[in-house]
């Protein structure tokens, strides 16, 4: 069977309480896959002898590579080391670097080493061994059979730089090393805001299969939708060629519903669009709070293009930082188009921006009507060519409907800068 098979250990009686959510796993999970090594198996136990041995013994057997964390450290309840030496048939061994380490940083205090602060600092005879370049406890990489079993600390942070620092490295040497069963995985994750999974699903239908080695997978992450191509090949250059096809066709399908690849963020793509046409953006939120000042502010060099803007909960503030007039109020309330339109205008002039967006509504969970039911939303963007409104109504609690009514600002203002672009060159 083709593929580097993978099984994550984690160790702990705190895992298997569920007094820490095992992070580790899922960091270990997403940097393998990034290495082309799927991972079959993860596994959590207890700091218990007999328990860990039968995991390491599973482990070895159904899997090529065991990727463990935990257990490491000084104290009595840290058995990693002790456990795996006996099922290799060797012995615990200091390791004389990582001592030193230890030494260099408690000893220079005059404070005396004890003898299970030592217990840390060892590793099974024999064993590969990677100094922690944050913490004292080394990784280390044995044996079992024909699995490789690679350790590192359970602190987080020590357990992903060991991983970058060498053991990374180490497991793709591991992946080259099994020769004709390394799988090559191209990969490629596209982002889409304004259409369901299903609606996708449909669009996408039989593009996959046209293509050897390729699958489509659907994940929402609301109010996105990503969809996530995989190629799998025995050949690198036929996985890229393979996705290079998937994305032909994806592209073609979507059109502008898709707005970006892999690390993109919506803020990001809509930032760019901005500074393309060199155009600067203000914000007027009410029931949003500051969400898309935070998405846009998440943005690295966002001060190109966004100016900043007013977060304007009350009608007091409405009116003293945007000019709403009170007759709005009166007539309309702060939840209506007329509300929306003088906080856009409002914002556009008072800092000087050449688009400016606003939003106002109702994201519950109270405060609702029969007319202005929980949900409604009203969304404004003021700009050179004037101002549009956009009027929504989302089921779902408080955070959906605040996100949902940020995204859509974003998305009106991508449009209008397309327009804008459209008109430009024709
Ligand atoms: P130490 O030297 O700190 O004892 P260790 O290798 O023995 O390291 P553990 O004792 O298992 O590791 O865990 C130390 C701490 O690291 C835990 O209290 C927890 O905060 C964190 N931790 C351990 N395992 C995980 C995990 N799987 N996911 C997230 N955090 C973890
Ligand atoms: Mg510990």
């Amino acid at each position: 069977m083709l593929g580097v098979y993978a099984e994550i250990l984690t160790i702990g009686d705190e895992l298997c309480r569920g007094e820490i959510i095992d992070t580790n796993a899922a960091w270990l999970a997403a940097a393998l896959w990034e290495l082309d090594v799927t991972t079959v198996w993860m596994t959590s136990c207890r700091d218990v002898t007999a328990e860990m041995r039968l995991a390491f013994d599973t482990a070895r057997q159904r899997a090529d590579l065991v990727i463990v964390s935990g257990g490491l450290g000084p104290t009595e309840d840290d058995r990693t080391i002790d456990v795996l030496s006996a099922l290799a048939g060797v012995e615990p061994e200091i390791d004389e670097p990582s001592r030193q380490r230890l030494e260099a940083r408690f000893g220079a205090g005059g404070v005396s080493l004890t003898a299970n602060s030592l217990r840390q600092v060892r590793a099974p005879a024999g064993a590969r061994v990677w100094q922690n370049p944050v913490g004292l406890a080394p990784g280390f990489e044995i044996s079992l059979g024909s699995a490789a079993v690679i350790c590192m600390p359970g602190v987080p942070a020590e357990m992903r730089a060991l991983f970058e620092g060498g053991i990374g490295a180490r497991i793709a040497d591991l992946r080259e090393a099994r020769g004709d069963r390394v799988e090559r995985v191209a990969r490629r994750v596209y982002r889409v805001f304004g259409a369901g999974e299903s609606e996708l699903d449909h669009a996408l239908a039989g593009l996959s299969e046209a293509t050897p080695g390729a699958s489509l997978h659907f994940q929402v992450v609301f109010p996105e939708v990503l969809i996530k191509a995989v190629v799998r090949t025995a050949d690198a250059e036929a996985a890229s060629a393979g996705l290079a096809q998937i994305d032909r066709g994806v592209r073609e399908r979507l059109g502008d519903k898709l707005y970006g690849c892999d690390d993109d963020s919506f803020a990001a793509v809509v930032g760019r669009d901005l500074l393309a046409n060199g155009a600067t953006l203000v914000t007027a939120e009410s029931c949003t709070g500051g969400l898309i000042g935070a998405m846009l502010t998440e943005v690295a060099g966002s001060s190109r293009y966004f100016l900043g803007g007013a977060i304007t909960y009350t009608n007091e503030e409405k009116q003293r930082q945007l000019g709403v007039p009170e007759a709005v109020f009166i007539e309309h309330g702060a939840v209506s188009e007329a509300c929306v339109r003088a906080m856009a205008s409002g914002a556009r002039k008072r800092f000087g921006a050449d688009y400016a967006l606003s939003v106002s509504g109702v994201a519950g969970p109270g405060g609702g009507t029969e007319e202005k039911p929980v949900g409604t939303v009203w969304l404004a963007l003021a700009g050179p060519g004037g101002v549009r409104v956009r009027h929504k109504r989302w089921s779902g609690d408080r955070a959906r409907v605040r996100r949902a009514a940020a995204f859509t600002a974003l998305a009106m203002l991508r449009s209008a800068l397309a327009e804008e672009a459209r008109d430009a060159s024709a």
